[in-house]
């Protein structure tokens, strides 16, 4: 188990004389604390150095009132700082499907969550927001995966486009967005192929999907137990496809969340939603105060 940074913090403090103010001295000594405790929460060293400054900044100097101490104070301005980083600028779930039929791109590694993410948003979608969604799959390498989709559309009452052997990814998203248009859905969302690592193909054939659909969205599914290379994956699809939002999946597992941290730092990418488990209901809305509950420890 890990210990969580408030006591890890109280710790510190305890050796030390207790003052009015946080000495540059005491902040110093608690930001090893605070490093040690973000980086066992998997955040990735750069940012980690780079929240720390931004958190030195604030504390020092900064006053310890009477009620709590100093430890309590440090982990307020960390937790604080967490908040504002993790969660940027506005509301992050609001996608943008007006005008329908509105096409969402969903894109990823394979693996990563992202044929059982693009059921649980159209399930989402339907539910909460009365929207007609229509489903379809593009992994032509894998009729597995093709089956899979239709299998959970059927599960959650959302219709797929019927599957056509020997087309192409481009071909099934030109046939999807014209289902779209003519059955009258409000949103299609098209799930990508995905590959183990990023390789041109896989770029090549996302980049031609992406300008035959025009998405209104582009969410890129990552595993949120990868820690690091979930950042790079998020980097190299947003330069190479650009991304509109994340969702980071995985997040009922053990991890303390700090890709959530990494990647909002290194991509400025908004996290939109999490998903915390297999069941098609198990997808939330990404709320930076958990998150930063959970890195804290
Ligand atoms: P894809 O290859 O990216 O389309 O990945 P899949 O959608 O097929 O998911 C791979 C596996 O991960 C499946 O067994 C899913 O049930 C599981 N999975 C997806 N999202 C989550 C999640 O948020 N939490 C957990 N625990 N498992 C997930």
């Amino acid at each position: 188990m890990f210990e969580s940074l408030s006591e890890r913090l109280g710790g510190v403090f305890d050796r030390l004389t207790k003052q009015g103010a946080l000495s540059a001295e005491d902040v110093k000594t608690a930001l090893r604390e605070v490093r040690v405790a973000l980086l066992e929460a998997d955040v990735s060293l750069p940012v980690a150095r780079q929240f720390i400054k931004a958190v030195e900044g604030k504390a020092t100097g900064a006053s310890v009132t009477k009620s709590v101490t100093p430890g309590q104070q440090v982990v307020k301005i960390v937790h604080d700082e967490l908040i504002a980083m993790l969660s940027g600028d506005g509301p992050a779930d609001a996608l943008k499907i007006d005008n329908p039929p509105a096409p969402i791109l969903m894109v990823g590694l394979q693996g990563s969550g992202k044929t059982t993410t693009t059921a649980k948003l159209a399930k989402r979608l339907k539910d909460r927001e009365g929207k007609r969604v229509l489903m379809a799959s593009l992994d032509t390498n894998r009729p597995a995966a093709m089956e899979q989709l239709a299998i959970l559309g059927t599960q959650i009452g959302v219709d797929t486009l019927p599957i056509v052997k020997g087309e192409n990814a481009v071909q099934i998203a030109k046939r999807a967005k014209q289902q779209a248009t003519f059955g009258g859905y409000d949103v299609y969302m098209l799930d990508t192929a995905g590959r183990l690592h990023i390789d041109e193909v896989l770029m090549d054939e996302v980049q031609a999907v992406r300008d035959v659909a025009q998405p209104r969205e582009t969410l890129l599914v990552v595993d949120g137990l990868t820690g690091q290379d979930a950042v790079n994956v998020a980097t190299e699809f947003d330069e190479k496809v650009g991304v509109s939002g994340v969702v980071l999946t995985r997040m009922d597992g053990d991890g303390r969340g700090g890709a959530a941290l990494s990647m909002r730092a290194v991509t400025g990418k908004p996290i939109r939603f999490v998903g915390l488990g297999e069941k098609m209901d198990a997808l939330e809305t990404f709320e930076a105060e958990r998150i930063a509950g959970r890195i804290l420890g």
